[in-house]
């Protein structure tokens, strides 16, 4: 089978911000704001094959055939708790999303993902999913993400991270080749932690001011 495409978003806007969250001292605030606003931007890129539709409006001046996105049905897919921190960005362009919440902790000894809480709508068979986690690490988290999501019927699932390791992107291609996958930048390594390097830390420790 084909290997799903890896996009990496070099757009300065969010060069400059990545570099701005991987400093070390950065506040929880400032971070969380960041990546906020990477979620949106991420989430302008993700989109941007998006089908549209040429419907009837009337400007002031007058009819005529405007394009629209057709269908609307997208649904964002955050795999908790990190996945959130691009959740309002991203609810910031797509205003009618439906949610689904990914709850999904890592092992610490053997770095699997455990699932905990799993809350999507019913049938995603019709819906254009965007599963979301900032770090794409052992690719464990997004790789079970995303097979919840076929459990429940998606067949277009796009994943967003903010930073990939190459071991998380060759796993995510080898367990899922039909999702393409968006980032803002592919990083040097894991570490023996599973962190990847150079990276920026614990994303959610970072964004929720944890440690
Ligand atoms: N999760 C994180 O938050 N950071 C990493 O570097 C890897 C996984």
């Amino acid at each position: 089978m084909r290997m799903s495409s890896v996009n990496v978003v070099a757009h300065p806007l969010v060069q400059h911000k990545l570099s701005l969250m991987r400093e070390k001292d950065r506040s929880t605030k400032s971070f969380r704001e960041i990546l906020n606003e990477i979620g949106m931007l991420l989430g302008y890129e993700v989109t941007r094959d998006l089908p549209l539709e040429l419907v009837e409006i009337e400007t002031p001046i007058a009819p005529m055939q405007a394009p629209k996105i057709a269908g609307k049905k997208l649904t964002l897919a955050p795999v908790l708790r990190a996945g959130v921190g691009f959740l309002d960005g991203m609810l910031a362009l797509m205003p009618s999303a439906r949610i689904a919440h990914i709850g999904l902790y890592r092992d610490p000894d053997t770095l699997q993902a455990v699932e905990y809480y799993f809350k999507a709508p019913q049938d995603l068979s019709d819906r254009t999913v965007i599963l979301m986690d900032p770090m794409l690490a052992t690719g464990n988290s997004a790789c079970a993400g995303a097979s919840l999501l076929k459990a429940r019927g998606a067949r277009d699932i796009r994943f967003v991270c903010l930073l990939a390791a190459p071991e998380g992107i060759a796993q995510f291609q080898s367990e899922h080749p039909d999702v393409p996958v968006w980032t803002a930048a592919i990083d040097e390594r894991l570490n023996d932690h599973g962190y990847i390097v150079p990276g920026l830390g614990d994303a959610g420790d970072r964004m929720f001011g944890t440690k």
